[in-house]
Parts: structure tokens; sequence; C-alpha cells
């Protein structure tokens, strides 16, 4: 984002940088630059993205060194756990002590996390989950942007406002020239380093036409492409990579099949998983992850969710709730609970402790206007900003009342940047730490 931390690169290896980040290593892919022991970059989701002039770097670098030590602190202070508070509750501190040792844990105790309903009991699961994440990604918290090019839809998904239920929702689309110019200005003017384009499963886009797009986009500005439009075939995968695409955001959206048949006409689980797995093998970072709270889901099906999303590979995990949209076969269900939502994230973090990057989703931020922070203090360690050009927001009706459908980028950016320095936070992400990509 717009206060990405640029690393000095300490040693190169082969076609990765080892960099240094206050005395923090990391590991990035270096794919496009000439890189010497010495240069500055700044990197996205372990890629490098661009070289950073040694004046320039240097002068970000000192503008952060004291503050970046001085949320470290804040950050540390507020993810400690308290000592000595007892709880009646002794089979939750036990799972718990369990999980901040990094012991994994076994299904029943992961059930009887998230069957948890008292308030203070809660707490505890999110103030563990909350020192997990400190203690193995520390203070960095990645903030990407979406772009929402179009909300024209082949589906029929009985949840999704934008599926072909929804006849009475206006459609539009981005022309090429638009989404550039939107991209580019992410980039440019607000500092965006990682950039989500994403649609309905649109006929009215071409796979190469989107190829040109991101093509253009990358040759304008150093930015991490992640693409989200669904099934666009196994072919596409690769045809947007070798256009630039580096990440993907596609959620399995349940790991139960029947559930999946039930809610998805005509359309197989598998098929879904499929792309996922030929993305990982690509070499697309995976965000992926699953709607919590649809009809027939148990908590059992939500935990095998976070195992499924663990063994797609999921660099991050995007988990939210499910929000009934009115215009659409399952308009009258009831909404999930937000702790329901917050336990999800916490035991993201148990089960994945030392790589998730857990997404703080814009339907729970819909849910419930605290969530942004009471994610992020339940282990979440990232956030999604709205880019979309204004007029098109309120159309892309995924579910009703979608937060952050009016406010600025500009405005957007100072909350989310006040919140994070607020628990000590610091908007970067540094990429893959050293000792975990060995
Ligand atoms: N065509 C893309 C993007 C779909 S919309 C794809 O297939 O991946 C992005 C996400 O919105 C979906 O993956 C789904 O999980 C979520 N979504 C759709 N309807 C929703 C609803 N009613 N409540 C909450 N999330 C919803």
């Amino acid at each position: 984002m717009c206060y990405a931390i640029p690393g000095r690169v300490k040693e190169i290896r082969d076609k990765y940088v080892l960099v240094d980040y206050f005395g923090e290593e990391k590991k990035a892919l270096n794919e496009f630059y000439d890189i010497a022991v010495g240069d500055y970059i700044c990197a996205q989701g372990g890629f490098v993205i661009k070289k950073v002039k040694e004046d320039e770097a240097k002068e970000i670098l000192s503008a952060w060194q004291e503050l970046f030590f001085e949320l470290q602190d804040v950050d540390l202070r507020l993810s400690r756990m308290d000592s000595g508070k007892e709880d009646s509750d002794k089979k939750l501190r036990l799972i718990l002590d369990k999980a901040l040792e990094n012991i994994p844990l076994k299904k029943d105790e992961l059930l009887y996390l998230l069957d948890l309903d008292n308030p203070q009991s809660c707490q505890l699961l999110y103030k563990s989950a909350n020192f997990l994440r400190q203690k193995y990604h520390k203070n960095s918290c990645c903030i990407h942007g979406i772009i929402e090019i179009s909300n024209y839809c082949r589906r029929q998904c009985t949840y999704c406002g934008i599926s072909t239920h929804n006849k009475s929702l206006s459609r539009y689309r981005m022309a090429a020239e638009e989404i550039i110019e939107t991209s580019v200005e992410a980039v440019e003017k607000y500092g965006f380093q990682a950039l989500v384009l994403q649609s309905g499963e649109d006929p009215g886009y071409s796979v190469d036409e989107i190829a040109e797009i991101i093509t253009e986009i990358k040759k304008k500005v150093p930015v991490l492409i992640c693409i989200s439009f669904g099934e666009i075939g196994l072919e596409g995968l690769e045809k947007l990579y070798s256009a630039g695409a580096r990440a993907i955001l596609m959620r399995f959206e349940t790991s139960n099949p029947k559930i999946y048949a039930r809610i998805h006409p005509g359309q197989e689980l598998n098929s879904r998983l499929e792309h996922i797995k030929k993305a990982f093998s690509l070499g697309y970072l995976i965000a992926t992850g699953a709607l919590i709270g649809l009809p027939g889901q148990s908590n059992e099906d939500i935990i095998n969710d976070i195992y499924l999303a663990k063994k797609l590979g999921a660099e991050m995990y995007s988990f939210g709730p499910f929000l009934p949209h009115p215009k659409t076969p399952l308009g009258n269900f009831k909404v999930p609970s937000e702790e329901l939502a917050l336990k999800t994230l916490a035991l993201a973090r148990i089960i994945d402790s030392e790589s998730a990057k857990i997404l703080v989703t814009t339907a729970l931020e819909t849910l419930c206007s605290a969530a942004r922070k009471e994610g992020l203090l339940a282990g979440a360690n990232s956030l999604m900003l709205n880019v979309t050009p204004v007029k098109y927001r309120k159309l892309y009706a995924i579910y009703p009342n979608k937060a952050n459908n009016k406010e600025l980028i500009s405005t957007q950016i100072k909350e989310a940047v006040s919140l994070l320095k607020s628990l000590g936070r610091a908007p970067t992400d540094l990429g893959v730490s050293e000792t975990k990509a060995g």
C-alpha cells in the first residue's frame, strides 16, 4: 500500500532475493528485475514488485524507522495474553494452551472452540488467535485493493445477488481503458501494490481481452495482479499467468459437495477445485475460503472448509458470512452471527498459525461495523479496500448494503491506516518469511 516499506537486498539465491526489513529477513521471487546485493526493492506476497532508488528508499526507511518500532510495541502490548486471569472453563484453557504451543488440535477440540457461545470464552479464543498472529507475523498487515470490473454473471448461484436470479439489477461492464486507468490510478495515486480484479462469470470479456488488460497494466505500473473471475478454464489460467497475473482469489464456497451442488445448480465442487489446484501448480498465490452460515452447513463443515483451504495451499484465507440477498432463492435465510464469523477467523489462525494471511472480508464489515477491528484482533492480518469507481459500486450487489459502497478511496485509506496505527500494525506486506520459505 501507500506506506509499503522497501527492504534492502542482502543476498541473491538464484531467482530469489533475501531482503532485510529492520532486522527481519524475508525472501521474495524476482522474475523481472536486474537486482544486485545492496539494492532496495518492494515485495508483495513473496514477489518482487519493484526496485526502489536508493535515495528514495532511505528517505522512506528513515521516516518509518521510529514509527515502525513504536507500532511493534503497541502490537506486542495488545497481543499479550493476560496471565493469571482464571477462566472457569478448564477444558478451554487446556485446548488453547495447546494451540498457543502450536500443537495441532484434534477435530473435536476445534469443534469445541467453534461451538463456544459464552462471550468471555469467545474473547479468550480471539486473544489466543491474536497472540499467534503476532508471534508468527509480527505487526505486518497487507492491504489490497479490489476493482469490480463487471457485474454480469452467467451463473445461478442461489445465494449471490449478481447471479442470473437477480433480474432487476442494472448490469455494467467496465471498458478495457477504464480498467487500466483505474488500476494505474490505484497504484500511482493511492500507492496500492496489489490489486484484485473481480467480476461475475462474464462472457462479455474473452480471456484474451483480459490478458491484454493485465499485460497493459503491468506495462504501466508495478503491481501484483490477483484475478477473481470464477471458472475461466484451465487454459485461461495459463494465459492470464503468462500475461502477468500472479495471484487468484477463488473461494471454493463450501467443502461439502452436497451443499455445493445444492447452491450451485448445474455445477460441481470438483470443477472449482480443479481450477484452484491448477492455479497453484502454475505458481499463482492462492486466496481461497468459504461462506460461513450457509443453509445446512454444520460447524464440522466449517472446520473442514479451513482444512481444505490449507490443503489447497492458501496464501490468504478468505472466509466471510453469507448475507442473504432478497432477490435470490436464499433471500429469506438467516444471517449468521458475527461471533461465528470471528470464531472461524480465529480457528483459521490456529490451524495455520505460521503461514496464513487472514482477510477481514467486506461481508464481515457489512455484518458489523466494528468487524474490521475485531477481526484484526481475532487472528486476521489483511484488509481489502474497494477501489472500484464509485458509480459502479452499488451495482456490484453480491449482498445488500455492502460496506464501503460510497467512501472515496482516500477516505478508506485514511480510516484503514488510522485503525492499523491504533492497533500497532504496519500496513505492509513484507512477503514470505525466510525461515518459512527455507
Ligand atoms: N465470479 C467470481 C467472483 C464471485 S463474487 C468467482 O466465481 O469467484 C465473490 C464472492 O462473493 C464469492 O466467491 C462468494 O463467496 C461471495 N458472495 C456471493 N454472494 C454472497 C452473499 N450473499 N453473501 C456473502 N458473500 C457472497
